[in-house]
């Protein structure tokens, strides 16, 4: 059963982790205090909440669309939106958030955490699965918070430390406030928290820096693999041919979509997950689990092969259209 009650799980590591609790209510108690002798006043959050809703989000209600927190396997939880994913890797350490979405996600990211009964301030780590607004957003926002280390991509760095602006596609029209990489990521590197590790696979193309997690859980006796698609997606106005008067969105795109697709292959996958819902059919998987489905519907291999052939597939097809273009 992994569609438990989520209280009963949260429970047993606030239980079990009393000192910990300690440490972030002194944690805070501290930040207050350095704010205060800043000459500043805690309150910036109120204002991060009545931000920004870009004209992409709002095109895209399922962005903002809160949904109930759930358990997805091991110590991983989904406390994103309808189609924004963001994960919550617990430890006994601290924990690992993967994506902060939009500027305006920021505090339903935290509300879901606390439904889930783990503390905002605990996350010592930020990841994301790239340096589009609709995963990154909120990062100034989040690190405000909890000061947790940012961790990204080589390629992604500048997009994220610029708000957006080096960005190959977006860099004037999705802008979002700047924020520090504490470390920087290349591929293959590992993210160790706890007992928690998760590597990073650059898979480039959709950003330059665009990033598949994969990590390994332990649930019901059996250790799986999990992979979180940082992207595979050509966006509308991407080129990936090199033409007169209209050049390549940047040079080795298509190379770069092409190798996305070979690591993705090369990956074994249990735990079919991504950077936006959509990808992994989450609506319908919750449905099936709502109408009492007895299986980890999160558990999907050939869910995932399909996907990854279908957008490889759609990706050729762009390919040999832009091709032909004179
Ligand atoms: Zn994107």
């Amino acid at each position: 059963m992994i569609f438990r009650p989520l209280t009963a799980r949260a429970g047993s590591r606030r239980a079990a982790v009393p000192a910990l609790m300690m440490r972030a209510l002194m944690m805070r108690a501290l930040r207050m205090i350095v704010a205060l002798m800043l000459g500043g006043t805690p309150v910036a959050w109120s204002q991060a909440q009545a931000a920004v809703t870009t004209p992409a989000a709002a095109q895209n209600p399922a962005w903002t669309t809160p949904i109930a927190p759930f358990h997805i396997a091991g110590n991983l939880y989904y406390v994103g939106s309808q189609d924004l994913a963001s994960y919550l890797i617990v430890t006994p350490q601290g924990d690992i958030l993967i994506n902060s979405s939009l500027q305006s996600s920021v505090p339903l990211i935290r509300h879901s955490v606390e439904q889930l009964g783990f503390h905002f301030s605990d996350i010592r780590i930020l990841l994301i699965s790239h340096a589009h607004h609709d995963h990154d957003a909120g990062s100034a926002e989040i690190i405000r918070q909890t000061h947790a280390k940012y961790m990204v991509m080589d390629a992604d760095v500048s997009v994220v430390e610029s708000g957006g602006r080096t960005d190959f596609a977006y860099g004037k029209s999705q802008l979002y406030p700047a924020a520090k990489v504490d470390r920087v990521l290349h591929d293959g590197d590992s993210v160790r928290l706890g007992d928690a590790v998760l590597v990073a696979h650059e898979t480039p193309g959709h950003t330059r820096g665009c990033t598949t997690w994969t990590m390994r859980v332990h649930e019901g006796g059996r250790v799986l693999d999990v992979v979180i698609v940082g992207s595979w997606n050509v966006n509308p106005g991407y080129q990936l041919v090199d033409r007169p008067r209209h050049p390549a969105s940047y040079p080795g795109i298509a190379a770069d979509f092409r190798h996305t697709f070979a690591v993705l292959k090369s990956l074994h996958c249990d735990v079919f997950l991504g950077a936006h819902g959509s990808y992994f059919n989450m609506v319908a998987k919750l449905a099936r689990l709502r109408a009492g489905a007895k299986d980890n519907v999160w558990i999907d291999p050939r869910g995932y092969r399909a996907a990854v052939q279908e957008r490889e597939h759609a990706f050729e097809t762009e390919l040999a259209r832009q091709a032909s273009l004179p």
